[in-house]
């Protein structure tokens, strides 16, 4: 088994998908659950905070970096079991979600066809139950695998246990930090039709006669590469970490004043979504907009990216700080317009 290297003072900006931020105080990689333990022992012996990291895509990390060790997990492997109707899959923290949703396509296993192009690492999928395009992660886990950072404890929590919501989990919320996931377990359907529900998917394949889970996984690495949603040399990409903020819900009666500010200015497609408690869920993107951050602004080394206005990007040579700053002024912006207090969906680390 490969010793456990841990270093120090690690540069992290390159290790995330914003890259700014400054070093680790320690950095070490794990590929396996002794290395882990060894790992969380070591900080607990320094008296130190942990950071578990997987592709850095969903991160904001300070400019004065993490004073503790961050654990970067590239824990691998998949295992499976299939009959005729499901597939039963158990994936390693550190594989590459992307390389799984291809993985399970190629096998026909219907389910996460949807979360194609979404960059990061299995272990990370169910800290913000990953959604796109009408799918969620949680629809599909079965079962979280951890170690507790605090204790060195392994547990094993079952879907129930994961406290899932709209871009939310235990693991992002009260137990934010405590846990480092090693193995994530899926259960997929076998030669089921593909979900092809979202508008954008239905419009892109309009020409397809009962697309198939290919059809659909590429109908959406196709739609995310026009948004700029996609890593890959092949694609505009920018230096983001995705969507900053969650789309809000709000009241029916905030959302009729709402709606009424945003067809006096022009309209947005697409913006609400009526939700089961009589909520709306609304655009993020569109109140952006309509705030005055539309795709392309531009603020000093940070912006807007020119294909999505909810995403803030790194327009080279930002620091975090003046993307925290950036990313807080659309805040205030749009409290002062419409009353909603904008939720950052990145994590933010070391941040005071
Ligand atoms: C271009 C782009 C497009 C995106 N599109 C989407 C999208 O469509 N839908 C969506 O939901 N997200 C999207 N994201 C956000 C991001 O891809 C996801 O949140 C992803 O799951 C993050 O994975 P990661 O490995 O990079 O996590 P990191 O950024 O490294 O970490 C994110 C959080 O998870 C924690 N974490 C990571 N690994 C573990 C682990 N093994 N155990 C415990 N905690 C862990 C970290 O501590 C941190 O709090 C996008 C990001 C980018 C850059």
């Amino acid at each position: 088994m490969k010793p456990l290297e841990i270093n120090e003072n690690v540069p992290l900006a390159d290790l995330t998908t914003f890259k700014v931020g400054g070093p680790a105080r320690y950095l070490a990689q794990v590929e396996n659950e002794d290395n882990l333990l060894k790992a969380i022992s070591f900080a607990k012996s320094a008296n130190l905070p942990t950071l578990a990291l997987g592709s850095g895509s969903n991160v904001l990390i300070s400019d004065a970096g993490f004073n503790g060790l961050a654990i970067m997990n590239r824990i691998q492997g998949i295992e499976f079991s299939a009959t005729n109707d499901s597939a039963l899959v158990s994936a390693g923290a550190g594989v590459d979600w992307d390389y799984l949703v291809n993985f399970c396509t190629e096998k026909n296993w219907q389910g996460i066809e949807c979360l194609s192009g979404i960059p990061g690492t299995v272990g990370a999928a169910p800290v913000q139950n990953i959604g796109a395009y009408g799918q969620s992660a949680e629809e599909v886990i079965t079962g979280v695998r951890a170690i507790d950072s605090t204790n060195s404890a392994s547990a094993e929590f079952n879907k129930e246990h994961c406290g899932f919501g709209y871009r939310k989990s235990i693991f992002n919320t009260e137990a934010s930090g405590h846990y480092v996931i090693t193995r994530v377990s899926f259960s997929l359907a076998v030669n089921r039709k593909p979900y092809a529900e979202h508008r954008d998917i239905i419009n892109f394949l309009k020409n397809t006669q009962n697309p198939s889970l290919h059809a659909v996984r590429d109908a959406v690495l196709s739609i995310r590469k026009a948004k700029g949603l996609v890593i890959s040399n092949d694609s505009d990409s920018f230096m983001s970490a995705g969507s900053f903020f969650k789309n809000p819900l709000v009241e029916n009666s905030l959302f009729m004043k709402i709606k009424e500010d945003i067809e006096k200015n022009g309209g947005c497609e697409n913006w609400a979504w009526p939700q089961s408690d009589g909520s709306m869920k609304i655009s993020a993107a569109c109140i952006i907009q309509t705030a005055g951050f539309g795709k392309g602004y531009i603020y000093g080394k940070a912006g807007i990216s020119p294909k999505h206005s909810l995403c803030i990007i790194n327009r080279g040579g930002a620091t975090a700080s003046e993307l925290a700053a950036f990313a807080e002024l659309i805040q205030k912006e749009v409290w002062a317009r419409f009353t909603i207090r904008l939720e950052p969906e990145v994590r933010f680390i070391g941040f005071r």
